[in-house]
């Protein structure tokens, strides 16, 4: 491999292809944290002083992005939600705990079976779209954590292979409200906490690497109640794109905020200011009320 093109001096560790840059093992990990912090700066994401909650997985996209910020010297606190799905979240909890234990700072847990009374096997044989209401029950707790706990903002480890996949799935499928919401940054309002997503620059090939230089250890075995998603098809067909010309996925992502994006602005505002209701058992933002948390609650007990 070529010499790192920062000190010129040491072989490259990494290759990163869509900036066409060999860096050694310090110089990487310098541009990782150096890149990461102009994200933030660049989509004013939060401030240097803000309280940050950082959505925790056990995966490398969200370990990868507590331990840059932490080394960026952000207040950062983890949070994870457990699931309740055997031993995929006991494991991923163990990880998890593991690695606030190393970084030396809080991991907070909430176990929806103690919350609701349900896990999400439970709800898998109750219904088809188990997966939707499970991202939906992870984001109800974020927000509630956030808000409850004064967080000035809640991160997540989205990256970039993650944006321009489902930035193509929802252009393919026209989904202009999913279009309306794709920025690395919402603003807090009507009981949401503000939203970022600071790796959103990053490949999950450079996000790999950090954790593999870093020695992070993270969890690499996948949700088994996973489905054959469609989702997977349009990661495939960026990937397929991305070989035969590198830079595909970072330009459709950039050129979407730059050139489209601004068109849907109006629409985030209505979104935000759309009449939502405060559900009336635990107070949060709700399309009506009580909401599905507590209408889950309520299934439960019955
Ligand atoms: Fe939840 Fe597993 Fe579906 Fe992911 S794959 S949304 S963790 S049930
Ligand atoms: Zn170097
Ligand atoms: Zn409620």
């Amino acid at each position: 491999m070529a010499r790192c093109r920062k000190c010129r001096r040491k072989k490259a560790d990494v290759f990163i292809p869509h900036h066409r840059l060999p860096l050694c093992e310090e110089h990487f990990l310098e541009w990782f944290e150096e890149y990461l912090a102009r994200t933030v700066k660049k989509f004013k994401m939060f401030s240097p002083k803000a309280k940050i909650l950082v959505a925790i997985s056990g995966g490398k996209d969200s370990l990868v992005l507590w331990k840059a910020l932490n080394n960026l010297g952000y207040h950062t606190e983890g949070l994870f939600v457990d699931l309740g799905i055997e031993d995929f979240s006991l494991i991923s909890r163990r990880v998890a705990e593991n690695f606030a234990e190393e970084l030396d700072r809080p991991l907070h847990v909430v176990s929806i079976a103690k919350e609701i009374g349900l896990t999400i096997p439970d709800l898998k044989s109750r219904t088809k779209k188990y997966c939707s209401l499970c991202g939906s029950i992870k984001r109800y707790f974020f927000n509630r954590f956030a808000r409850q706990n004064n967080f000035d903002v809640l991160v997540t480890g989205h990256n970039l292979d993650d944006e321009a996949s489902s930035l193509l799935s929802n252009t393919i499928n026209w989904q202009l409200k999913y279009l309306a919401r794709k920025y690395p940054v919402l603003p807090e309002g009507n009981g949401f906490v503000r939203k970022a997503k600071p790796l959103c620059r990053f490949t999950a090939f450079e996000i790999k690497e950090y954790a593999r230089l870093q020695k992070i250890e993270y969890l690499t075995e996948r949700c088994p109640l996973s489905p054959e998603a469609t989702r997977l098809v349009y990661a495939e067909l960026m990937d397929e794109l991305e070989e035969k010309m590198p830079g595909t996925k970072i330009r459709f992502y950039m050129d979407y905020l730059r050139k489209v994006y601004p068109i849907f602005n109006k629409q985030v505002e209505d979104f935000l200011d759309r009449p939502l209701t405060q559900c009336e058992f635990c107070g949060e933002p709700a399309v009506s009320s009580p909401c599905f948390v507590c209408k889950l609650k309520a299934e439960a007990k019955a």
